[in-house]
């Protein structure tokens, strides 16, 4: 018998139904891991350029970007809150210019010049609302 090279019909058939049968049973995680493993391939099978490209596009479609000037915000930008808990979509210059206008500072600077007085800071700034946030929310968390 040489039934080592010849495709098998049957054989084939019953593979086809087995793996039908089986696939009643699957459930949804493993479904996912099953997914995952595929995408994961797909990636592993490019080059490296390609990849760097395709990693670019995935980034470039999650990554959020400042409302005011749309320069894409870094992770921590993104995920900063006002006190109501609604993200403020700004890059840390336009918040800071926002929150500045808001509270009436005009005497503000962009760069942090070693502590000379009188002149508001961007951290002074962020620091102030962070205060303002922070006390506005213990006082609302009791209503
Ligand atoms: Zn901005």
């Amino acid at each position: 018998m040489n039934d080592h090279n010849e495709p098998d019909l049957t054989q084939e058939q019953m593979i086809h139904d087995i793996a039908e049968y089986e696939l009643g049973f699957i459930g949804f995680a493993e479904t996912l891991n099953i997914a995952r493993t595929v995408l994961r391939q797909k990636y592993r099978d490019m080059s490296y350029n390609q990849l760097v490209k395709a990693y670019n596009q995935v980034l470039e479609g999650i990554q959020m970007r400042c409302k005011a000037c749309d320069v894409l915000l870094d992770d921590l930008e993104a995920l900063k809150k006002d006190a109501r808990g609604v993200h403020y979509d700004l890059c840390t210059d336009c918040l800071t210019v926002s929150i500045a206008t808001h509270w009436e500072l005009e005497n503000m600077t962009e760069v942090d010049i070693e502590d000379s007085s009188g002149i508001i800071t961007q951290d002074d700034v962020l620091t102030l609302q962070e205060n303002y946030d922070n006390i506005y929310l213990s006082i609302s968390k009791d209503y």
